[in-house]
């Protein structure tokens, strides 16, 4: 698939879903099924990153990360980012009544895709060079570029999937954290320093892949977690 990384990979993003759809109460998942009309729940994960070829979505493109200067706090704006489009999802999906299927199908996707790009450190980053996009690195002596190092590399390169994120079970027992979409980001914020500092010489080398594969597969389970129980409350 030709298309820019700007997510987890569809492996991450297809993992946090499944994770998700294991904690889902029976009756939740009844009405996610209905809405979604026979598509695969963890499948819908991607639909956000299939689209970004079709210009009809191009409004959505801002939709997957938030954009704060090195240095800078986050203070909240009207901009379209992910903080605010999480908050705005969530907020629309609890007010559904007389809206159509087909609308609360997409508010649903948008849900189950964000949730996994905000737990990505690289998607709380800089502007200047596109939430690490433009920051070209070798990895593990390949090409690439920290951004995909995040998304794709080191969740392929380690094998990560759903065992080694349910591996960290005991350390992340959401069920009684309450939502809150900005303190979620600031957490990936504060990853996104040592994700920069740690490349040495434009190098991604073993060592760093090592010490933040833990990370990558506490994140996508925690987001998993986290969504879960946000659907289960919407779809009470
Ligand atoms: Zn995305």
């Amino acid at each position: 698939m030709p298309i820019a990384c700007l997510a987890w990979g569809s492996d991450g993003h297809k993992m946090m879903a499944k994770i998700a759809e294991d904690y889902l109460d029976n009756h939740v998942k009844d009405s996610i099924r209905y809405y979604l009309g026979g598509e695969d729940f963890p499948d819908c994960s991607v639909w956000m990153d299939e689209i970004k070829s079709d210009s009809t979505y191009d409004y959505m493109f801002q939709y997957h990360y938030i954009n704060i200067p090195e240095g800078e706090e986050y203070r909240p704006t009207e901009n379209p980012n992910i903080v605010n489009q999480l908050q705005a999802v969530i907020e629309r999906l609890q007010h559904r009544e007389g809206r159509t299927k087909e609308e609360i199908a997409v508010d649903i996707k948008i849900l189950v895709h964000l949730m996994g790009d905000l737990h990505q450190p690289l998607h709380a980053g800089y502007a200047v060079d596109r939430g690490g996009n433009d920051v070209k690195v070798s990895f593990v002596g390949e090409e690439s570029n920290l951004h995909k190092v995040w998304d794709i590399d080191i969740i392929e390169d380690q094998r990560i999937n759903i065992d080694s994120c349910y591996k960290w079970l005991g350390d992340y027992s959401v069920k009684e954290e309450k939502t809150d979409i900005v303190k979620w980001m600031k957490e990936s914020r504060n990853n996104l320093k040592p994700a920069y500092e740690d490349v040495r010489n434009g190098k991604v080398d073993k060592t760093y892949v090592l010490k933040y594969k833990p990370l990558i597969e506490q994140r996508l389970l925690q987001s998993g977690l986290r969504l879960s129980n946000i659907l289960n409350e919407v779809f009470a």
